[in-house]
């Protein structure tokens, strides 16, 4: 067993690095005070490579391996929660799906313009009646000439106000379950598809969340993505890959709950002496080191399991259930370090906290990610 990261690797982590402390710490506030998304940073992050960070140089990304992209996504959760969320969806869910499922042709229109950052992509699986259980989902697509027309709602789609691509499963036979469900390419601009922005989120502010309305919406026939029948395959095996994602991101979030504390522990003085001197302090920033060190392998070695071709959904679901709930903590801990001060936007650590309430939630909410590890554990399935 390896444990050091290669020289590559640790010169990708430090250029990322350096990039959220340079473009992205020192303005983000603002951007989360404004709930804007920050789009002048993506076009910083377009020609670092960091929107395509895992797409195949031949189709203008990095073509990084899992774990070099698990680096990449940590770094950015160490910088912003809201601008991590938005790579996530767009790299783990967007481009990897187009790059597994997509034909040549799909891939070579959409993934150089995803890799720069000139779209962004959404996935929209959940519905205002759908979300833990997606296989009872109601959007329909029916054959229409040599296209579909789809019809139905979607919500929460991270980035479905802004982006340039929208992956959308809809229903194509109900009668089959989920092997009645099919995934389409959709076009912001296509007649018959409308947005709205969903304002009053907790946190993730800078991030677009949005609903999606389909009313007679023509799919052309080339838009499929993969192949009928094959949607809810194509979402599980994506949200492997998301899951990867949050995980990594929320050990850098995690990491940046550490930072601040440890700065902050340094320098406020209580009862003549720094508050980090006291050992129910050291308590907590210890804890937050022990949980997101575990947390950090937890997600290495996931990623190495996908570079290896291994299967990967049981240690996805541990990776993503234990650093979400150990970023969780991390913010809690991090506040009640900051004392009052950790209660206001002065310091990150309370955006840190309402945006690791998300992680816990999104791309299969703890207690699912629970049952996924139980049925492999078991051999017994909860879900039916
Ligand atoms: C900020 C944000 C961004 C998001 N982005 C996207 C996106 O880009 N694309 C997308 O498709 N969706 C997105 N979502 C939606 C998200 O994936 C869903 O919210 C999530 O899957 C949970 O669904 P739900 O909210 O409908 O909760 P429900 O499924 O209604 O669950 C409610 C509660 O019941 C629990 N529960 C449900 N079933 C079981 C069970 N069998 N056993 C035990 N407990 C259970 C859940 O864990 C939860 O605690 C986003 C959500 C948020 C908050």
């Amino acid at each position: 067993m390896d444990f050091d990261l290669s020289e590559e690797q640790v010169m990708i982590r430090r250029m990322v690095r350096d990039f959220g402390e340079r473009e992205i710490v020192p303005v983000i506030r603002e951007y989360d005070r404004a709930a804007r998304f920050p789009w002048e940073i993506i076009a910083k992050m377009g020609p670092l490579g960091l929107m395509g960070a895992p797409v195949p140089e031949a189709y203008g990304g990095m073509g990084l391996d899992y774990l070099t992209y698990a680096i990449v996504v940590e770094e950015l959760g160490w910088a912003d929660t809201s601008l991590r969320t938005t790579v996530s969806v767009h790299s783990s869910l967007g481009e990897l799906s187009i790059l597994r499922y997509g034909t040549e042709e799909q891939r070579q229109k959409y993934l150089p313009r995803l890799a720069s950052g000139e779209i962004i992509a959404s996935f929209s699986l959940t519905e205002p009646n759908v979300g833990s259980d997606a296989s009872g989902m109601q959007t329909i697509a029916e054959p229409d000439g040599d296209g579909w027309i789809l019809n139905g709602s979607k919500m929460w789609v991270t980035s479905g106000g802004i982006c340039g691509l929208a992956i959308v499963f809809a229903q194509t036979n109900r009668s089959l379950g989920t092997k009645g469900i099919t995934a389409f390419i959709v076009e912001p601009d296509t007649p018959g598809f409308r947005r709205e922005e969903m304002h009053g989120k907790l946190g993730l502010r800078s991030s677009s969340t949005a609903e999606f309305v389909f009313d007679d919406c023509h799919i052309p026939g080339e838009n499929l993505l993969g192949k009928v029948g094959d949607g809810f395959k194509i979402a599980m095996a994506s949200l492997d890959n998301g899951r990867l994602g949050i995980a990594a991101g929320c050990v850098g979030l995690a990491q940046a709950c550490i930072d601040a504390s440890v700065k902050y522990a340094r320098e406020r003085k209580q009862f003549d002496r720094p508050i980090g001197s006291f050992q129910l302090i050291q308590d907590m920033i210890v804890q937050m080191v022990m949980e997101t060190e575990a947390a950090r392998f937890l997600v290495y070695r996931a990623a190495h399991l996908k570079d290896k071709g291994a299967r990967n959904t049981r240690e996805c679901s541990i990776a993503k259930l234990y650093a979400s709930e150990v970023a969780k903590r991390a913010a809690d801990r991090a506040i009640q370090i900051h004392g009052s001060y950790g209660y206001s936007d002065e310091y990150p650590v309370e955006r840190f906290y309402r945006d690791a309430r998300a992680d816990t939630i999104y791309e299969g909410s703890s207690e699912i990610q629970k049952l996924i590890i139980g049925r492999h554990t078991l051999g017994l399935d909860a879900f039916v």
